[in-house]
């Protein structure tokens, strides 16, 4: 049996015809930038996530960036993060002229430790910036706290936790924009790259509008510098025809997390955790186990896809030596760096799928 960490032909050929016709639409009326798609995901994106506001973005990782610049953050600036996320989330604090500060995680959650923040804070500090990973928000009550009282802009990075809950608020909620990504391996993926920043503040909106469309305000007269961080009419469409479907997609993944749990109860293999407080649309399902390397090289061998998210922290990056940290900086992000691994979530899987990932990863741990 095969088993790939992710399926898409499988999604696909549920909503060929639609995303067919989605597409046709759009190639018909030849309005390929902007456009009425654009319009219509924008609001739903928004609405979805309990926010006023939808900018679409070019990648989620533009969304980060445009959110950054937009709120002024650069040269001179520190930016609260974790290491333990995906290079993106790094990368754009670098971009944006600014200094990624690292404060390590929860082991149990894999997100920001609240209580390490404020130790982390000085003058120089404008913004935290939380990644709520593997589709579990970060435990925002304590940071947006922390960032109220010593006056710091949040930027959530919800790449992978689009419709993900926290105390019944969705992701990108909650701080001064909040970053989706629609790289096709998201719980909702485009068919290329896209992304989306969510705001309730107006002002931030205006600012993120002009952003993406190179800093200029009237055409051709430019007060800020910004980029081209515009979202595709083809994939505004094509989100559009799967966003119908991400909550079934989303509950999906949560019932195989449940299946696995199951098969994983009382075993070597360390679930993920889920705060009560949370509901997860596990983009990944996450474990701990002994002999990590050997266990993957196990499943691979019997062509189960498995990866390990994250293998290299940022802090230990090369391109970030300048930062001035080092090995044990960080010892729960490293600890997890050296432990975890994904395993297949996706919602198409079968039982028996499912049967053969969980019983060839005990096997390999006897
Ligand atoms: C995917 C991802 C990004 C970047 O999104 P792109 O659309 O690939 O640019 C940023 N942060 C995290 C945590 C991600 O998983």
């Amino acid at each position: 049996m095969q088993v790939p960490l992710l399926d898409l032909k499988a999604q696909y050929s549920k909503i060929r015809e639609e995303m067919l016709a989605a597409v046709t639409e759009v190639l018909d009326s030849q309005i390929c930038i902007g456009g009425p798609k654009l319009a219509e995901l924008e609001e739903k994106i928004a609405k979805i996530s309990d926010c006023k506001y939808g900018i679409g973005a070019s990648s989620g990782t533009d969304a980060i960036l445009s959110s950054l610049m937009s709120l002024g953050i650069g040269a001179g600036d520190e930016v609260i993060t974790t290491p333990f996320t995906f290079f993106a989330t790094t990368g754009c604090i670098h971009r944006a002229g600014a200094k990624a500060v690292f404060v390590d995680i929860d082991p149990k959650t894999y997100n920001i430790d609240p209580s390490k923040i404020e130790a982390a804070i000085t003058e120089k500090t404008k913004a935290i910036l939380p990644v709520h990973l593997f589709g579990q928000m970060a435990d925002m009550d304590p940071i947006m706290e922390i960032a109220k009282k010593h006056g710091l802009y949040v930027i959530e990075d919800a790449a992978q936790s689009i419709t993900s809950v926290y105390k019944g608020k969705k992701a990108g909620s909650f701080g001064a924009t909040g970053c989706f990504s629609f790289y096709p391996s998201k719980n909702l993926g485009g068919i290329g790259d896209g992304g989306m920043i969510v705001t309730n503040d107006e002002e931030v909106k205006e600012k993120l509008l002009i952003m993406r469309n190179h800093g200029g305000g009237h055409k051709y007269f430019n007060e800020v510098v910004g980029g081209n961080f515009r979202l595709d009419a083809l994939q505004a469409a094509g989100l559009l025809v799967k966003l119908k479907h991400l909550d079934e997609w989303s509950q999906g993944r949560r019932d195989n997390a449940s299946y696995y749990n199951k098969k994983f109860k009382g075993t070597a293999v360390g679930i993920p955790y889920i705060d009560p407080n949370c509901i997860s649309i596990y983009n990944q399902y996450v474990v701990r186990v002994p002999k990590r390397d050997e266990a993957l090289a196990y499943l691979r061998e019997k062509n189960i896809g498995c990866v390990v998210y994250y293998p290299l922290c940022m802090h230990m990056q090369k391109c970030f030596k300048y930062l001035g940290y080092k090995e044990g900086d960080m010892p729960e992000s490293e600890k997890a760096s050296k432990e975890v691994m994904a395993l297949p979530i996706y919602p198409e899987l079968t039982n028996e799928m499912k049967d053969f990932v969980a019983e060839s990863l005990l096997e390999f741990l006897g």
